[in-house]
């Protein structure tokens, strides 16, 4: 039979200029920018792949959406019609709008989080982690091992292991752990997913010892693209029934809607109990906004809900997810150390590998990330030792198994002649990599730092060397 290709289920409507830049331009471009990709001007990027939260193309429907935002301080027709769409297409009973995902976890965090817990995760997020920090919990990592481990195939990497959290909870007392966080998929191990089966023994031994499940359902419904694909029972179910299934074994979820939910802002908190419902939604008022829109305008809600609903399309799903799929073959067969499998929302490069010259202390994802920068104007995002910060109580560097620099594919932005670009920039860097050097921190701020740190290069004054 010959090759047949499928497409994206769309046609472009409208474009966006991109400027092109000299590598002279970009290397005055980092310097100024402290070596920081979060630091550079948009403007100065060919192919922005930072990050693919809030950099999605929205439809024609939901601009659409957008014009039929009822702007009312209270009872707006849009949140409604979001809170209708979240029940029908997540299952949960309550929902509480809010700025964005960050906005969501603080309100969890504060309300079921005491000074001295634990809260175990499938390995953490740097926002989520840091709301239960500054309210006095621990994060403890309830990951399965091989997903620090960069090089293992297994399907649902993102799993928790049910030895490590039975062995937290005896520790620690079921009383001390409000919660645990069931990220799906997992950002930090490389996009990777859990599966139904994982979930749903999670669920029972919480529920066993009266502990509350929360999923960050960011990217929930790309899970759910993965379980059809890999778990055995799922492929003939629609993603919507995977996506009630996965959330039945939860307690409610918090979400940033700039990544499954295809909005440029925006996000929820979602909840089954009356109580804590009610106590969210005081406690909304205060940091984010009144209880019906959370921080967000009508139009943001409107244009949220069209996008859940779309998220859901299979036909979306599969070019998204295809999409980067494409781009990590392309380096995969160009010989570049990446992340295995390839994740759902980008391609994870192991800089550790692809710098084996640069020690951890010059940071080599940071490193690689600003010379790709400089190479071709392509911007990617460190997470690695940069990311995962200091140890609040010993003020040490956390030096994490995976030292990674994330190509984050924005959904529905970028064809894939804009891939090709990509790979061959990453493989010729990967040719050229003894001209790169490490960088060292000029500048830290206290709370996450990966956003607004500073370097230099450890020698000379160029991160790619000619
Ligand atoms: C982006 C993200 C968040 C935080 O959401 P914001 O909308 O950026 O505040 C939380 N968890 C995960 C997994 C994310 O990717």
């Amino acid at each position: 039979m010959n090759k047949r290709s499928w497409a994206e289920p769309y046609k472009i409507k409208m474009v966006e200029h991109l400027r092109v830049t000299t590598k002279a331009d970009r290397e005055k471009a980092a310097a100024e920018a402290g070596y920081n990709t979060f630091l550079l001007k948009s403007d100065d990027v060919y192919i922005d792949l930072l990050t693919d939260s809030g950099t999605s193309a929205m439809s024609d429907r939901q601009w659409a959406g957008m014009m039929i935002g009822d702007e009312a301080y209270a009872g707006s027709q849009n949140f409604y019609h979001l809170e209708q769409t979240i029940r029908e297409c997540y299952g949960y009973k309550h929902v509480i709008p809010t700025h964005q995902g960050r906005g969501a976890e603080h309100i969890l965090s504060k309300l079921c989080i005491k000074d001295g817990d634990t809260v175990p995760g499938n390995m953490y997020f740097t926002t989520t982690r840091l709301h239960q920090e500054l309210v006095g919990g621990q994060f403890a990592d309830v990951i399965i091992d091989q997903a620090h481990d960069p090089d293992s195939e297994l399907p649902f990497k993102g799993n928790v292991d049910l030895n490590k959290l039975a062995r937290l909870i005896e520790q620690v007392g079921p009383q001390r752990i409000p919660y645990l966080a069931l990220h799906a998929t997992v950002n930090m191990a490389g996009g990777q997913p859990i599966s139904m089966a994982n979930a749903r023994d999670v669920s029972a031994m919480c529920r066993k010892f009266g502990i509350k499940v929360f999923m960050d359902a960011t990217r929930a419904v790309e899970n759910c693209y993965f379980i059809k694909k890999r778990e055995a029972g799922y492929a003939d179910r629609s993603l919507q029934e995977i996506l009630r299934e996965l959330c039945a074994y939860t307690d409610g979820c918090t979400m940033s809607g700039k990544k499954d939910c295809l909005v440029n802002i925006g996000g929820f908190l979602a909840l089954n109990d009356d109580d804590l419902a009610d106590a969210a939604r005081n406690m909304v008022v205060v940091y984010e906004g009144l209880h019906t829109y959370g921080g967000l305008a009508g139009r943001d809600m409107e244009a949220m809900a069209v996008g859940i609903r779309e998220s859901l399309q299979f036909d979306h799903m599969r070019a998204r997810i295809g999409q980067v799929e494409y781009l990590g073959e392309l380096l995969r067969k160009g010989d570049v150390p990446i992340v295995r499998p390839i994740g759902g929302h980008g391609v994870f490069l192991n800089a550790a590998r692809f710098l084996p010259h640069i020690p951890c202390e010059q940071f080599p994802a940071q490193t690689l990330a600003a010379a790709l920068y400089v190479d071709s104007g392509v911007r990617a995002m460190e997470r690695g030792a940069v990311s995962a910060g200091r140890d609040p109580k010993t003020g040490k560097n956390h030096f994490p198994e995976l030292e990674l620099v994330r190509l984050t594919i924005p959904r529905r932005v970028y064809t894939q002649a804009h891939m090709d670009v990509t790979a061959e920039s990453v493989i010729e860097l990967h040719g050229n990599r003894d001209k790169i050097v490490g960088l060292r921190i000029t500048y830290e701020p206290k709370h996450l730092r990966f956003f607004q740190a500073r370097f230099e290069p450890v020698e000379g004054s160029k991160v790619l060397r000619d």
